[in-house]
């Protein structure tokens, strides 16, 4: 009798902990951007809850595609999307400007099975880039498509085009116009300096997206405007495949915000996905490898949500913050601002 109870309760505690393991598996993580010290600072309790709102719309979005067995790229696709029409991310309609005055949007995807992937950059009249990152994944022979080719490429396929003007929004273009003035009263800078100005409040709200669907295929994609007061069609990590974003099965997918010069020359994305590869570590410490370990000590700022084919989920960030949210097959979604 004893040893039946005791059988019936270590079948009890099995089923306990598969259920539980099951409640973690993570199947979508986004996240809206790294945000600063003077950016945490900046937060009011109304915009706070602005983002987390948008965060958790957003992370919704893409659940609801998994739930009527989407795929990871439809998931990617969907819950960017949200966010690139979202004004308080700075992607889509929310893009910050260029020293010039202009937006010009970047963005990929990527999916794990058969490392395919699609990017553009500096487009100036795509509504949603990442659904033309997409588009040049399944409907081009090739990956990076820049500028006028791609604002043409995303026209002649049927994606919607706006004006420029669509992305011009009083609060970027406030931010703006105070940059500027505080580039004035900084001193001239010498031809050779460092390629472009770091915005000076170090504020990114990038956006992007890892997900795994019930195929077990991961994809990762990634929407930004860029950093602030970019200059000379410079471009970032966010449109580089194995810097701002990379998705293999037999690893992680990725996707990166920050100050994107560093993710590229530390390949960051891609090397996450290396370092669990070629090293067998877990996902969580290959995330904290390259970002606290290597992008810090080059003071690469920014951070990565990661997530694997397990389902096992990272966020890893050297700076304040970095905004992100998740959810599991069952549902639960969580958000986060900061280190909670
Ligand atoms: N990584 C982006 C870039 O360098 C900026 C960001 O994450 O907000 O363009």
């Amino acid at each position: 009798m004893k040893t039946l109870i005791l059988c019936s309760l270590a079948v009890w505690l099995g089923a306990q902990a598969a259920a539980s393991s099951a409640e973690a598996k993570v199947v979508l993580v986004i996240h809206g951007g790294a945000a600063s010290e003077k950016e945490k600072m900046k937060l009011t309790a109304e915009s706070e809850k602005r983002y987390r709102e948008g965060l958790e719309r957003a992370v919704r979005a893409g659940y609801a595609v998994f739930k009527k067995g989407g795929s990871s790229l439809d998931m990617v696709e969907a819950s960017i999307k949200l966010m690139e029409d979202d004004p308080d991310f700075n992607a889509g309609r929310g893009a910050v400007f260029t020293s010039a005055g202009k937006n010009e949007l970047d963005a990929s995807i990527m999916e794990g099975r058969h490392l395919k992937a699609g990017a553009v950059a500096s487009v100036t009249i795509v509504k949603n880039p990442i659904s033309a990152a997409r588009a040049v994944l399944e409907k081009s022979k090739h990956v990076l498509l820049v500028s006028e080719g791609a604002n043409s490429f995303a026209k002649g396929i049927g994606l919607e085009t706006v004006d420029p003007s669509y992305f011009h929004t009083e609060e970027r273009w406030k931010e703006h116009e105070e940059l500027l003035e505080e580039e004035k009263r900084q001193k001239p800078r010498a031809n050779n300096d460092k390629g472009f100005s770091v915005p000076s409040r170090g504020e990114w709200s990038t956006v992007g997206a890892v997900a795994l669907d019930a195929t077990g295929t991961i994809a990762a994609g990634t929407s930004t405007g860029g950093m602030a007061e970019k200059r000379w069609g410079r471009v970032g990590d966010s449109p580089i495949i194995g810097a701002g974003t990379y998705a293999d099965n037999e690893a992680c997918g990725v996707s990166a915000t920050g100050h994107g010069e560093y993710f590229i020359r530390y390949a960051a994305a891609h090397d996450i996905v290396a370092l669990m590869k070629y090293k067998g570590l877990s996902v969580e410490a290959a995330a904290d490898e390259v970002v606290n370990k290597k992008l810090k000590a080059a003071s690469g700022s920014g951070g990565v949500i990661a997530l694997d084919r397990k389902g096992r989920v990272t966020a890893a960030f050297n700076c304040e913050g970095l905004f992100r949210a998740h959810v599991t097959e069952t549902g639960k979604v969580t958000v986060k601002l900061f280190r909670e």
